[in-house]
């Protein structure tokens, strides 16, 4: 890992930049190659023994996805990373390498919504029981866990709402109890924040989002410590999951920009929040880096950055107001998912066992792009001049 060993003292952006690169095996291109293969030739019989030879099959690893899965272990500062097929997989993979039947899980209130169902639903039915807690309480979390939790899966800021959890004394409190801690960081990225370094055992990202970056691929990766990677690697190994090598390079590729595109998202995210609170339909922003959003010093302390995605709640506004403006922009699209280049919009499908959320019909979501801020206020502008419109 030549590129990798004088790495240490060097800034994130700049690691972002040489991190994944192998030239002894992929010579001298600033590029890997995109391997497309299953099966993969041996010399002899003695190179098919474990250990033998270096690849041996197409899902167990080919240059390009060790390319990227060294650049992100090199970004997340882990033991090793696995590439899934989504964000969700990942999540679900996370999970089953920590759970067993018999087991008990408890989920943050707020963590992404198919996440949940991933604990509700595969997760129960193979034996795993799932209790949801409010991360905004850690006093009452002690009280939650049982003799058979093995498991806390949290997100910080979480989906949609924005809460920030204080994800170092989540790791506290569960590891004196002998618990994982599985923390999604899809909204920061390893760029703005690290779990592992604050003692998370396994860090989820939805590559699809910012690593990739341009609406066009669908991963997930997981980043494990040095205790958690052996289960991590053999659940991933024995689920018998892989990501084709164009998604692998297109997501290499986007990474490489990541340092250049959030700060744009934030900058933007920041004046269209900032615009957004001022007006007199809005009763809330929610979003970590303004200074009067509850989770600011949360945010402050843990994270060296905020991404452009965030909620507003509007003043008593009915779904139908809310649709009208939903359906009134025209620079922000209508789509789910975010993290690419584009600016978003949907209406807050929100789920929640123990928090109280704000109301769900006046919610909606955004996310900045890279488009020019003044426009996007503007279309904001004419969408509220349409919403007053409906009663
Ligand atoms: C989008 C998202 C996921 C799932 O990612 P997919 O690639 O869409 O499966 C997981 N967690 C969070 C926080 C997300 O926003």
């Amino acid at each position: 890992m030549h590129d990798h060993d004088d790495a240490a003292n060097l800034k994130p952006a700049t690691r972002l930049i040489r991190s994944g690169r192998n030239p002894e095996l992929t010579g001298p291109f600033v590029n890997p190659p995109v391997v497309h293969a299953s099966t993969v030739l041996f010399e002899d019989v003695a190179a098919m023994r474990p250990g033998g030879q270096r690849y041996v099959y197409g899902r167990r690893g080919t240059p390009t996805s060790e390319a990227l899965e060294d650049a992100l272990a090199d970004l997340e500062g882990a033991a090793g990373v696995v590439l899934c097929p989504s964000g969700l997989s990942a999540v679900a993979t996370a999970l089953m390498s920590v759970l067993s039947a018999g087991d008990h899980l408890l989920v943050a209130d707020n963590v992404y919504g198919p996440g949940r169902h991933a604990a509700t639903g595969v997760l129960a039915r193979f034996g795993v029981e799932a209790t949801f807690f409010d991360p905004m309480d850690l006093d009452a979390l002690p009280g939650l866990f049982t003799e058979r939790t093995r498991a806390v899966y949290v997100e910080s800021p979480g989906s949609l709402t924005f809460e920030m959890t204080d994800i170092p004394h989540v790791v506290a409190i569960a590891h004196a109890r002998g618990a994982k801690v599985v923390a999604d960081n899809t909204w920061a990225t390893p760029l703005l924040y690290r779990p592992l370094d604050a003692g998370v055992d396994l860090a989820v990202v939805a590559g699809t989002k910012y690593l990739a970056g341009h609406s066009d691929v669908m991963i997930g990766t997981v980043a494990a410590n040095a205790e958690t990677w052996a289960a991590l690697h053999a659940t991933h190994e024995e689920l018998g999951l892989c990501v084709g090598p164009d998604d692998i390079y297109l997501t290499l590729r986007g990474l490489r920009t990541m340092a250049v595109r959030l700060p744009r998202h934030e900058e933007t995210a920041l004046k269209l929040a900032r615009h957004l609170e001022a007006r007199p339909e809005v009763e809330r922003v929610l979003y970590p880096a303004l200074p009067e959003d509850p989770g600011h010093a949360l945010w402050r302390r843990d994270m060296s950055g905020a991404s452009g995605l965030f909620g507003v709640v509007m003043r008593g506004w009915s779904a139908a107001r809310t649709t009208a403006f939903l359906n009134a922009l025209r620079l922000f699209g209508l789509g789910y998912s975010w993290g690419g280049f584009e600016s978003l919009a949907i209406p807050a499908g929100l789920q929640r066992s123990v928090m109280a959320p704000p109301p769900p019909a006046a919610l909606i979501r955004l996310h900045a792009g890279l488009e020019d801020a003044e426009d996007l206020i503007a279309d904001l502008d004419q969408a509220f001049t349409v919403a007053a419109a409906t009663v």
